[in-house]
C-alpha cells in the first residue's frame, strides 16, 4: 500500500488546482511546500533495560489561515514525505470546511503493536519534550492519528503543561473529556463522513439504505459502520483490518461487529461472516464504500474492477491520482479525503473554542455545528465542481487551495 509516493502525489493535486484557479507560480511554489518541518530522534528506555532510539517529526505545512493542525502517527512505515502528504492535506481540509486553522501532521516511526503502554507513555511525552516550543494554542495543535488515541494526548498535554507551567489543554485536541476533551469528537471523522454521504444521496439520489463495505476497522471504520446504520440504514456487508476481510452479503450487526474487534484484536473470525482476500472488499458491488484504512489503497490496478456507486474516502489520501481518473470516468461518485474525513479537524476545532473559554457545549450543539459545517463545504465543492467542470477531488483541492491562496496573498506573502 505504501510504495507510491503520496507526496508527490500531494504536490500534484495542489498544481492541478492552483493551475485552475490561474494563481502565479509564486504562490505555487508556496503551497507545494511545508513552511516548517522539524526532523528529530527521540531516546526512551525500553521495559528490557536497553536504550530505544526513534526518528520522528513535525510538519507545520501552512499558517495563513491559522495555527497549524494535525494528528500525530505511530507506524513503522512513516517518512517524511507521508509526514508531508498529510500534513498538505490538512491545510486544504481545514480550509474546505472554513476554519481558521493551517496544516500540520507529525509521526513516530516505531510499532506501537509491539510496545507496552509505560514505552508509548515514555514516547508520547519524549515526543513533547522535543517540539514544546514549536507547539501550542496559537502556534500549532496535534491530536491522534493512526495508532494514537486520547491516552495518547493526554499524555502529551501532560508533559507540555508540565514543561510551561501553566495550564493549556487546547494544546492537544481528543483528550479525553475529563481533562477538556468535546462531546462527540470520537465518532466526528465518521459522523462527517456519514452526513456528506447523506448529501450526496439527496443531491445524486443514491439510495442509503442499500449496501456499504469498510476498508480499515479503527477508529474512524468503526464509528462509520455504527453511524452508517444508525444515521442511513444501510447494510453492512464487509469490512477488513490489517489482519484480513470478512463478508456477509445480508449484513452484518455493527454494534457485535465492534464487540468482537474490541475482544479478539481483529475483524476475523466474527461469527456469521465468511472470509474473502483482502484486496476483494473494495471490489464489492456496493452502494458506498469507505477506505478508511491508510494511503494508496485505491490505485490504476484495482480501480477499474470497483463497483461501488459512492466511495467516501475517511482515510487520507486512500485513492492515487491514476485511479481517481479512472473512478471519474467510470462514474463513481467520490467523496474526497479532504472533505470525507473533515469532521475529525472540524470538532478538534470545536474543542479548542471550548477549552479557551473553558466553557463546554452539550453533544446535540456540536453534532448540529458539524452538520452545518460538512454540509456546506459538500455544497461548496459540488458548486466548484459545476464551475470548473472537473471531478470531486479537484474541486475539493479549488476550494481549499483558493482560501489558502487568499490569505496567503492577504498576509502579503506573495
Ligand atoms: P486506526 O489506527 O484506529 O485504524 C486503522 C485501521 O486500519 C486498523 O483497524 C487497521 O487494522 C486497519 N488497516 C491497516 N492496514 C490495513 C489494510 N491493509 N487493509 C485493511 N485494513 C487495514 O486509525 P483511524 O484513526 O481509524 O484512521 C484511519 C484513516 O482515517 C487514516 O488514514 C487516518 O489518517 C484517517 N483519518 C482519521 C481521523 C480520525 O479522527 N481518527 C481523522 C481524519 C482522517
Amino acid at each position: 500500500m505504501a510504495s507510491y509516493n503520496s507526496f508527490h502525489v500531494a504536490q500534484q493535486q495542489v498544481l492541478e488546482a492552483a493551475r485552475l484557479l490561474h494563481l502565479d507560480d509564486a504562490t505555487i511554489e508556496l503551497l507545494s511546500w511545508p513552511q516548517r518541518e522539524f526532523s528529530f530522534s527521540l531516546h526512551i528506555r525500553m521495559d528490557d533495560g536497553k536504550p530505544g532510539i526513534f526518528h520522528a517529526s513535525r510538519i507545520q505545512y501552512n499558517f495563513a489561515r491559522g495555527p497549524a493542525k494535525g494528528g500525530i502517527r505511530f507506524h513503522p512505515d512513516e517518512t517524511i514525505d507521508t509526514i508531508r502528504a498529510l500534513a498538505s492535506w490538512m491545510t486544504w481540509k481545514t480550509a474546505v470546511v472554513d476554519l481558521p486553522l493551517g496544516g500540520g501532521k507529525g509521526g513516530i516511526v516505531c510499532d506501537p503493536k509491539s510496545m507496552s503502554e509505560r514505552e508509548l507513555e515514555a514516547l508520547s511525552r519524549s515526543y513533547v519534550r522535543a517540539i514544546a516550543p514549536m507547539i501550542g494554542v496559537d502556534k500549532d495543535v496535534p491530536a491522534p492519528d493512526v495508532y494514537t488515541n486520547p491516552q495518547t494526548m493526554a499524555w502529551m498535554m501532560d508533559e507540555y503543561e508540565t514543561i510551561v507551567y501553566s495550564h493549556h489543554p487546547g494544546v492537544m485536541t481528543d483528550k479525553p473529556m475529563q481533562i477538556g476533551g468535546t462531546e462527540g469528537r470520537r465518532d466526528a471523522t465518521a459522523r462527517g463522513g456519514v452526513i456528506a454521504v447523506r448529501e450526496a444521496c439527496r443531491l445524486h439520489g443514491f439510495d442509503p439504505t442499500r449496501s456499504f463495505a469498510i476498508q480499515g476497522f479503527g477508529n474512524a471504520g468503526q464509528r462509520a459502520a455504527l453511524l452508517h446504520a444508525n444515521i442511513l440504514g444501510g447494510r453492512l456487508v464487509a469490512v477488513s483490518d490489517s489482519q484480513g476481510a470478512i463478508f456477509n452479503p445480508r449484513g452484518m450487526d455493527p454494534e457485535m461487529l465492534v464487540k468482537h474487534k474490541l475482544k479478539t484484536g481483529s475483524v476475523l473470525g466474527f461469527p456469521d461472516a465468511g472470509e474473502i482476500p483482502h484486496g476483494e472488499l473494495l471490489e464489492l458491488e456496493v452502494e458506498v464504500l469507505y477506505p478508511a484504512a491508510l494511503e494508496n489503497a485505491i490505485t490504476a490496478g484495482n480501480a477499474p474492477k470497483i463497483r461501488a456507486r459512492v466511495i467516501c474516502e475517511l482515510a487520507n489520501g486512500p485513492t492515487t491520482p491514476e485511479a481517481d481518473l479512472i473512478l471519474h470516468g467510470k462514474g463513481i461518485h467520490v467523496i474526497p479525503d479532504i472533505l470525507a474525513s473533515a469532521g475529525g479537524v472540524t470538532v478538534s476545532y470545536f474543542e479548542m473554542v471550548q477549552d479557551r473559554y473553558s466553557y463546554f457545549w452539550d453533544e446535540a450543539l456540536v453534532h448540529e455545528r458539524l452538520d452545518a459545517k460538512i454540509t456546506s463545504a459538500y455544497h461548496a465543492v459540488q458548486e466548484a465542481m459545476k464551475e470548473k467542470k472537473t471531478h470531486p477531488r479537484l474541486a475539493a483541492m479549488i476550494v481549499g487551495v483558493a482560501r489558502v491562496a487568499e490569505a496567503c496573498k492577504l498576509r502579503g506573502w506573495v
